[in-house]
């Protein structure tokens, strides 16, 4: 197929790629005639499209189902204050036009799932994952193994990331990295655990960096190499990997279609199991208080979470320390939990209930829902 042209405010445009004697006019025009699909353009969406847009190419869908959120900002360099409530998808669009108007963008304004990856993403050269659960990770792994497109990784927590290059016909996929997804609540996302904000910068640029490698056909691609990158200490380190004969999907080859990935990361049963833990409402909790009931209110959250804002009368007992906790509890007593969202509240019900306490609760939606529906000053987070 003909390389596209370049036109003159084009080759103005990129003049600083065309004196690269590893880049050029013909690698410009490859860039041009490159289809490149984003998963996502949260944190790490935000700085690979915007460099991949500068850097001209040609084509880049972009996979989005969000509205912008206030706790976004620190981080998603696409959107701005005034995009708050907006979908991400909107606020992309504006920003990488005004960054490059020769791109063509197409948009998903879609969750990614198993009834609709393979048409999204079939007719792409390039997947850039920029995804931040595990569930839509196995989608576009297994999507780009099926598809025979290869799949740029990107992965973010706290201080650490990972990248790599992935479903390449030469090299490893995700599976043969990681068979199997770790046990539901065991790695907490970066809503619950944090995440520096330049380290989805930092790991977006690399993925940028790798896309644009495989496009032009140049230099040493993170395929058979898994990049991890440790912000606090400032260290790069590589390790091998290598493509395993027994993985699933790009080995034996026996998904041969794509699954149910929420069920296969656990995520359906981890919501279900929290249905039987006795739950009350904010507005029901502010009546217990209001009524001088008598009661033990414990906040499970930890120390630095306690700082941000805590609820009136509570007692902070870290998740981690419940059950050492209990010994000095009354299970005749009733008992409030509460965290941040719900979820470790429901952890800590259940943990009490084990231990004999049968008049224990856990505030519904946390901190979050009691600011939204009793007390705006206590802040969300
Ligand atoms: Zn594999």
């Amino acid at each position: 197929m003909a390389l596209p042209e370049l036109a003159p405010d084009e080759i103005l445009r990129y003049s600083r790629h065309l004196i690269l004697p590893d880049v050029g006019v013909e690698g410009q025009r490859r860039l041009k005639a490159a289809r490149v699909l984003v998963v996502g353009v949260g944190g790490l969406g935000s700085p690979l499209a915007l460099y991949l847009a500068a850097a001209g190419v040609g084509t880049l869908g972009l996979v989005d189902f969000d509205a912008v959120d206030l706790t976004n900002l620190q981080r998603q360099i696409l959107h701005g204050t005034g995009d708050v409530g907006r979908p991400k998808l909107a606020s992309a669009r504006e920003r990488i036009a005004d960054t490059n108007p020769h791109v063509q963008l197409e948009s998903y304004e879609t969750r990614l799932t198993s009834a609709n990856a393979l048409e999204i993403l079939r007719g792409y050269d390039l997947v850039v994952d920029g995804t931040d659960n595990f569930a839509t990770r196995y989608l576009v792994n297994d999507a780009c193994v099926l598809l025979g497109i290869p799949n740029v990784y990107g992965s973010i927590f706290r201080f650490e990331g990972q990248a790599s290059v992935f479903a390449t016909a030469e090299g490893p996929c995700y599976r043969c990295l990681y068979r199997e997804p770790p046990p539901p609540g065991l790695v907490p996302s970066c809503a619950e655990g944090g995440v520096l904000g330049v380290l989805p910068g930092l790991i977006g640029v690399i993925q940028a960096n790798e896309a644009i490698k495989l496009i032009l056909g140049i230099g040493e691609p993170l395929i058979g190499r898994l990049l991890l990158v440790d912000a606090l200490g400032m260290q790069f380190r590589t390790l091998q990997l290598r493509r395993d004969p027994e993985c699933p999907a790009c080995g034996t080859r026996e998904i041969r279609e794509l699954i149910d990935y929420e069920a296969f990361c656990g995520v359906a049963t981890h919501g279900a199991s929290q249905d039987d833990v006795p739950e009350l409402t904010p507005v029901e909790l502010a009546a217990r208080i209001g009524r001088r009931e008598d009661f033990d209110l414990l906040d499970v959250r930890e120390p630095h979470e306690w700082a941000i804002g805590k609820l009136p009368g509570a007692r902070l007992v870290p998740l981690g320390t419940l059950e050492e906790a209990a010994v000095a509890l009354d299970p005749t007593r009733p008992i409030v939990v509460y965290c941040r969202a719900g979820v470790r509240g429901a952890k800590a019900v259940r943990k009490l209930q084990e231990h004999g306490f049968n008049k224990v609760a856990n505030l519904t939606g946390g901190i979050i829902r009691w600011s939204d529906e009793v007390d705006p000053t206590v802040p969300k987070y």
